[in-house]
């Protein structure tokens, strides 16, 4: 209800001045050195302030604008806490490091944990919503139905920490499916979404050895970003010292995000900083897949595409093999540069491929966990697999859930290539 939203927004305006100050006392850089007992620790090197009506939507998973970080700087985030079991260890290996983060919480875990949400205000994080019940449907419901969700998620983490001066008008939508209607509606209470720079796959059935590997792989392939893992999850707990040593051995440095008041001023950026360079390297989930050139190949059994095959020029898929005559081409002595394995072209109406398809299904994004990272591009996956909200019994059942999601994903496109022209067709068919 937007009436609730903007008394939500009215509540952060009015608590500007309490909040001002939890900001400016929470936003104190913890230098390593100053970390009590903890000498090597990480630390957080700043604390950014940004304005959510400046810049509404950030993380290039999905945006055009990221964080204005610079290079070798990450922010941490954890999603759908709080969980006593797995949040309460997440906090105290950041409070060991001495690191700030935000984590974006579910109303419905708030109610059910408040104290939780507390000691994450305690703590100096900062504390966003992720909406009441964590549907995966945000991006086919009535923007009704999500004000609903978003309102009722601030509603009940503002209950839980006594007011909503702690509540930073930060939003992620569940398993990012986003919705545009729905961003304008949070854009117009003044709240900013956020996507996320990458992610390191914590909510799948994967070690905590693979939830490092990927943190670290893709942060390096990316050099600075929002990294975006899960407090509920063992494996999370589990990889995170192991995460935070690797920043520090490489060279990173923690940020950490607070939004602006008006007693705390926005961080001084250019608008170019607010740009992931280069390009070429922000892929969005929110463009994929248009497909004006996408062709089916002929041949029975070829290698599987990377995401190197494909080249985004201004959110429009396009293959590297512009679909050109070659025959026509070598009768005019036109010399013809060689030819890409995959795609090939061969006619396919795609006349009803919609302009404005849905995030693509994870299961596109498999990853072949056998196989080391550094063998294949990292490609952009979905987030959550979760289909219900986990409370920390459920946390098992949840686990299932995705374990069965995986198990399903890996019947529908096998591990390792070939992929066939039936089931490209398929993968399509499952896309539309
Ligand atoms: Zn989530």
């Amino acid at each position: 209800m937007i009436g609730k939203g903007l008394a939500g927004v009215r509540t952060w305006q009015c608590a500007a001045l309490c909040f001002g100050l939890l900001a400016c006392i929470a936003a104190q850089p913890a230098a390593a050195a100053d970390c009590p007992g903890h000498p090597d620790a990480l630390g957080t090197s700043r604390t950014l302030v940004v304005d959510p009506r400046e810049h509404p939507r950030i993380g290039t998973m999905q945006y055009a604008e990221t964080l204005p970080l610079e290079d070798h700087e990450v922010v941490l985030t954890f999603d759908d806490g709080p969980l006593p079991r797995n949040s309460n260890q997440v906090l105290q290996i950041l409070a060991s490091e001495c690191v700030k983060a935000t984590f974006f919480t579910i109303g419905r875990m708030a109610k059910e944990n408040p104290e939780g949400v507390r000691k994450l205000r305690d703590a100096g994080h900062s504390i966003g919503s992720h909406s009441q019940n964590h549907p995966l449907t945000f991006h086919k419901m009535s923007v009704e139905q999500a004000k609903q969700e978003i309102d009722d998620g601030i509603a009940s983490v503002t209950a839980a920490l006594g007011d909503g001066a702690a509540l930073a008008p930060f939003f992620r939508f569940p398993g990012l499916l986003h919705a545009e209607g729905v961003e304008e509606y949070l854009a117009s209470q003044g709240i900013q979404t956020w996507s996320a720079d990458f992610l390191a796959d914590d909510w799948r059935h994967v070690s905590s050895s693979r939830v490092y590997e990927l943190a670290i792989n893709r942060l390096e392939a990316k050099g600075k970003g929002i990294l975006l893992l899960h407090d509920i999850q063992a494996r999370t707990v589990a990889a995170l010292p192991r995460i935070l040593h690797e920043l520090k051995a490489r060279g990173y440095r923690i940020v950490h995000v607070v939004p602006a008041t008006p007693e705390l001023p926005a961080t001084p950026t250019e608008p170019q900083q607010w740009q992931l360079h280069p390009p070429s390297e922000t892929v969005a989930i929110s463009h994929w897949p248009k497909i004006p050139n996408f062709v089916f190949t002929g041949a029975d059994t070829l290698p599987a595409p990377a995401l190197s095959d494909f080249d985004w020029r201004d959110g429009q898929l396009m293959t590297l093999v512009e679909p050109l005559d070659r025959a026509r081409r070598l009768a005019r002595g036109v010399p013809l540069p060689r030819e890409a394995p995959w795609p090939r072209q061969s006619p396919l109406p795609l006349d009803n491929a919609a302009s404005a398809l849905p995030v693509p299904a994870e299961s596109i994004f498999e990853i072949q966990e056998k196989r080391h990272a550094a063998r294949r591009p990292v490609a952009p996956s979905s987030h959550h697999a979760e289909q219900t909200v986990p409370s920390e019994r459920e946390t098992d059942g949840v686990a299932r859930l995705i374990s069965a999601d995986a198990r399903d994903s890996r019947r529908m496109i096998p591990r390792s290539p070939p992929i066939t022209e039936p089931g490209l067709r398929h993968v399509l068919r499952h896309l539309i």
